[in-house]
């Protein structure tokens, strides 16, 4: 039915109303006051939302836009990185730093699992000689719905001293506790389209004091993903190319919204919606793709009925309930489905995707 469509995808996630409507508004000049007042605003309550005092950085990109931006920002050619990998977008900060000329190295786990702090542990330790220049983690592993030990593994890179730690907090940003001062996370990247409850265009880079001291020696080409003008008109509350006006609009009234709502009732809720979501799979005799100790806020990862392509589950799901899931990636395709509990999410959105997947199981077997 027109118009009826739930997206219950891991990005993009639904919209609400005000910031549909704050979207239709007309343009404004991006040189304006008026516009610097928004500008103003938001780089407030970004911070407030990333629990930070660093920059927050706005970039009119994907979140692949802000996670490239965070990698090559703050390395020299040739610098030794680890790259967490145990799913599709580990692999792509792997990706991106080898096609940057970075020294990349690779700790896995399999799809579905969490990263081994452990692991981070033994390399970081072992290296004495100080090489190792980042370590590059995706917190929640959206093609898995996995949520990585992030805090754990930040720890052995605090304590190795010399690294900095790159963050993916695509999905985990205003789903989960991310303290990034608390912590000391120095690079922190994530998308519009996710937690942030309006539509793509936008990506928000989080930087350290001690980032920008890596950024003065970084040597890696960069043009338009160069931090350094963001940071310089931030400041004076602009942009340094024409940024989307209307998603500033949304923005700024989505970040309203989640202030009025408050940080600890968006982590309840995410939490909730995951609990509930996964106790229903469990009721339904479906297999969870990833552990509940390791599980995702933001989306659950589903296997289907053995015998069952999970695009069939999904197909039905579309076009009789006009509910949208996300499918596997890679070899993953057919072999689970993924509720995305992200964003502008309630409680009704969960029960009503459970009953219409049960109902769909039930017309397939
Ligand atoms: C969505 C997502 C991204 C960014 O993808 P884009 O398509 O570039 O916005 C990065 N990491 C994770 C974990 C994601 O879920």
């Amino acid at each position: 039915m027109d118009d009826k469509l739930m997206l219950m995808i891991p990005g993009p996630t639904p919209v609400p109303e005000k910031a549909l409507l704050a979207l239709a508004k007309h343009p404004i000049g991006h040189r304006s006051g008026d516009f610097s007042q928004i500008m103003a605003e938001v780089q407030e309550n970004l911070k407030w939302l990333h629990q930070t005092q660093n920059d927050v950085l706005i970039l009119t990109a994907s979140g692949t836009g802000a996670m490239e931006a965070g990698i090559i920002n703050f390395l020299k050619r040739g610098d030794r990185v680890l790259c967490g990998c145990n799913g599709k977008f580990g692999d792509r900060w792997a990706e991106v730093a080898t096609a940057y000329g970075l020294n990349v190295e690779i700790i896995s786990a399999e799809w579905g699992q969490p990263l081994d702090p452990e692991k981070f542990r033994e390399v970081l330790e072992a290296d004495t000689e100080k090489q190792i220049k980042a370590v590059i983690i995706t917190h929640s592993e959206t093609s898995t719905g996995v949520l990585n030990d992030l805090e754990t593994i930040n720890r052995h890179v605090k304590n190795h001293g010399e690294a900095l730690i790159i963050v993916d907090a695509v999905t985990s940003l205003g789903a989960v506790n991310l303290p990034i001062d608390e912590w000391g996370l120095d690079v922190v990247g994530s998308g519009s389209q996710k937690g942030y409850m309006i539509p793509p265009g936008l990506a928000f880079v989080s930087v350290s004091p001690k980032a920008w001291e890596a950024y003065k020696t970084a040597d890696l080409p960069r043009y338009y993903l160069d931090l350094g003008p963001y940071r310089k008109t931030a400041a004076k509350n602009t942009n340094p190319f024409t940024p989307p006006v209307n998603l500033f609009y949304a923005l700024q009234v989505s970040l309203q919204m989640m202030k009025a709502e408050g940080l600890e009732n968006i982590f309840a809720r995410h939490h909730r919606l995951m609990t509930m979501t996964r106790d229903a799979v469990k009721g339904l005799n479906l297999p969870l793709f990833a552990p509940d100790h390791a599980a995702s806020p933001a989306i659950t990862a589903v296997c289907p009925p053995e015998s069952i392509d999970a695009e069939k589950v999904r197909s039905i799901m579309r076009k009789q309930f006009d509910i949208v899931l996300a499918g596997g990636q890679d070899h993953l395709k057919g072999k689970i489905f993924r509720i995305g509990h992200l964003g502008f999410v309630c409680d009704r959105d969960i029960l009503c995707a459970i009953a219409a997947l049960e109902t769909t199981l039930q017309q397939l077997n």
